[in-house]
């Protein structure tokens, strides 16, 4: 079977990969649709970010969906040919955060295609895949695979409003909507959010924006100060998601936001300075999120009820043989949102 294999920076290559047979309490999975991720364009562009850094060929990828091709010893509950989300998230169960529940922070977690440990975590982007029986979600009739694939990113989003706590009837402010962001708009209009502003630094993702629900959308390059109106009053903004991973954005929240107000940082950034002086005279909250894990399941059956419809974020979708342009496209967010790459098993989904 054939993997996409990042080796280096710019270094994207097709390999040849062993493939693996489900143990007991596994399924074997014929992946059909892989969604690249920030993460996957990190390690693709520059080796990986901050600390990471990739010392060792490594699968890149983490949002999945497929089909059951082989069932495990011991596995009752799956059968052959169904259709399956699967979570990237394998914490161990026995750690310290695993028995607080605290997933997301395990000791000793296996996400796929991460280099944040060594050996590294090989990723998903494989045409075939061994995994937990529990690591699969059924896909309903009628949502496809590349829907379903959404999944991963729709539970980040999820994970985020976690952590900013109650959002029904709140004024709520997004920066940067990329494919996180914009399925975070989809959620929190979910949620019950009474107003969304979006803002970014192109058109196209705040077209999406407000595809996925946002009422108001303002792009920050060609209206610098769009923003100014919210700042009355010490700040109109009860929440804020800063997806965009810019300091310009955290700092121009600063100003939106109302006393006590919460900020959620969702997109990793670098160094930045902030005015304390602001957030502390404002009680404001600054919160970090990071991935998620029970929420995937919560994500899934939003999907599959279409209670949260992800379509419009999928911008393109290209076959496994053009995975690097497909990654060179996605480098483009102008004109990519969400570029999904296709493992060829359409033909079977709809037979
Ligand atoms: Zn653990």
């Amino acid at each position: 079977m054939r993997a996409l294999v990042c080796h280096a920076p710019e270094d994207l290559r097709l390999d040849r990969w062993e493939p693996e047979q489900p143990g007991p309490g596994q399924l074997g999975i014929r992946v059909a649709y892989g969604g690249i991720c920030g993460s996957d364009l990190h390690y693709f562009q520059h080796g990986g970010f901050g600390t990471v850094r990739i010392k060792e060929p490594m699968v890149l990828g983490h949002e999945v969906a497929g089909m059951v091709e082989s069932v495990g010893a011991g596995v009752t509950q799956w059968r052959v040919g169904q259709r399956v989300a699967i979570s990237p998230s394998r914490p161990c169960g026995q750690c310290r955060f695993c028995q607080l529940g605290q997933h997301n922070h395990c000791l000793d977690m296996r996400f796929y295609g991460s280099a944040m440990r060594f050996p590294h975590i090989q990723g998903a982007f494989r045409e075939s895949l061994v995994v937990e029986a529990w690591q699969a979600h059924e896909v309903a009739t009628g949502v496809s695979l590349a829907e379903a694939a959404l999944a991963e990113p729709l539970s980040v989003g999820l994970h985020a409003i976690q952590r900013a706590g109650p959002v029904f009837g709140k004024q709520v402010l997004v920066t940067g909507c990329g494919p996180i962001g914009s399925l975070l708009i989809g959620a929190l209009r979910r949620a019950g959010a009474s107003r969304i502003v979006a803002v970014d630094l192109a058109d196209f993702p705040l077209e999406v924006a407000r595809k996925m629900g946002a009422d108001v959308t303002i792009n920050l390059a060609s209206d610098p100060d769009g923003l100014a109106p919210f700042a009355v009053d010490k700040g109109q903004f009860d929440a804020m998601f800063e997806a965009s991973g810019s300091d310009k954005a955290l700092r121009a929240g600063l100003d939106v936001v109302a006393p006590r107000g919460v900020i959620v940082a969702v997109g990793f950034g670098g160094e930045i300075s902030l005015p304390l002086n602001a957030l502390v005279a404002r009680e404001i909250d600054l919160r970090g999120t990071f991935r998620f894990h029970s929420e995937f399941a919560v994500a899934v059956r939003f999907i599959n009820q279409r209670l949260i419809d992800g379509r419009p974020v999928i911008s393109h979708c290209m076959k496994f043989d053009r995975a690097m342009d497909a990654f060179r496209l996605a480098s483009d967010k102008r004109q990519a949102m969400k570029v999904q790459i296709d493992f060829g098993v359409e033909l079977q989904e709809t037979a």
